[in-house]
């Protein structure tokens, strides 16, 4: 092996997360992962327009740049600003020189015109001619009509699913609600409470940080026969930070798992953006080889290559101002804080 790898591939991620940092506290501590969701997240993505979107875009596709990642998979969800939301997020990901595979979240969460609304700017976004997969929350937070006329839409349009399932012990209905429905392109977020035997098809979508910083338990995707893929759930676009957690957290089950294991989850990355593949990072650390990387953390990329041209060298990327596109955020930031 040698310093250079394909452009990593971010499994899972919600870019619209890049502004939550150094929000209010809630009103209250929240106790469990529901209360994460309404008293955190589903304050923040409603109070999201297209400007903020549009930075917070800005900003994670540069941070997963300087971490190597060349391939985004989104899953977005800003309840008051549906519309074009897609859109804006792939011009933004597009002006930084990262790829990305967007889907719009659809929820029953703001009634039955919410959902329609989520599943057109899906059709919309897909119709265009752009990449990017019909998005659903979770089926705990969908009817089973939503959650039908979602998967019928992906298979009209020739694409796959993107869900979160079963991340909490309240989605733990998520297989029998999602029954008959699944493909193997569907991408399955999560899976922490999802029985070892179940019948759903596609890829799951492991967060280790997330699910720590959740405290919903720990997946063990190593249990599953579905190919497994590595995502920060939102936090950062660091892929291979992500695979040196879940290598640790599978060892703290089993002593007895090499890197090896986490390395393939990362490499999985490569079947839902085949693209990355072309792409070229040139890493400070040689050789770029699991046994090593598990334990050697730091390692940033020198040069970035997407479909052939530099857009990340000397610790900056080439095509925007790393520098402004952090204070333009931090000022959505701040525009979006003073609404929580
Ligand atoms: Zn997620």
């Amino acid at each position: 092996m040698s310093a250079a790898t394909p452009g990593l591939v971010c499994a899972h991620h919600h870019l619209y997360s890049a502004l939550a940092r150094g929000m209010p506290a809630p009103p209250r501590t929240p106790t469990d992962f529901a209360e994460i969701l309404e008293l955190i997240w589903w304050r923040l993505d409603a109070a999201l327009d297209l400007e903020m979107i549009r930075w917070s875009a800005m900003l994670g596709a540069l941070e997963a740049l300087e971490s190597g990642t060349t391939a985004i998979v989104d899953h977005h969800e800003s309840p008051n600003a549906i519309e074009g939301s897609l859109s804006v997020i792939a011009q933004a990901c597009a002006e930084v020189g990262v790829r990305v595979l967007p889907a719009y979240g659809v929820t029953d969460r703001h009634g039955p015109e919410g959902a329609r609304r989520g599943l057109e700017e899906n059709r919309r976004f897909i119709e265009e001619g752009n990449k990017g997969l019909v998005g659903i929350h979770a089926a705990f937070t969908c009817t089973d009509d939503s959650i039908r006329e979602a998967a019928a839409m992906a298979e009209e349009l020739g694409v796959g699913v993107h869900i979160h399932v079963a991340e909490g012990i309240g989605d733990a209905s998520a297989p029998q609600r999602l029954e008959g429905l699944t493909r193997d392109d569907w991408l399955l977020a999560h899976c922490v409470h999802l029985p070892t035997d179940h019948t759903l098809r596609g890829t799951i979508l492991h967060n280790p940080h997330s699910n720590l910083n959740n405290a919903v338990g720990y997946a063990d995707p190593a249990r599953f026969s579905n190919p497994v893929a590595l995502g920060t759930d939102g936090i950062g676009g660091n892929v291979l930070e992500a695979f040196r957690l879940a290598y640790v957290l599978q060892r703290s089950v089993d002593v007895a798992c090499g890197p090896d294991v986490a390395w393939s989850w990362l490499e999985t990355g490569w079947n839902l953006v085949p693209e990355a593949r072309t792409d070229e990072v040139t890493w400070s650390y040689e050789p770029m080889d699991p046994w090593h990387l598990a334990f050697t953390p730091g390692v940033r990329p020198l040069q970035v290559k997407v479909d052939g041209e530099v857009v990340f060298a000397d610790g900056r990327p080439t095509r925007v101002d790393a520098t402004e596109v952090r204070a333009r955020a931090a000022e959505q930031a701040a525009r979006l804080h003073a609404r929580l």
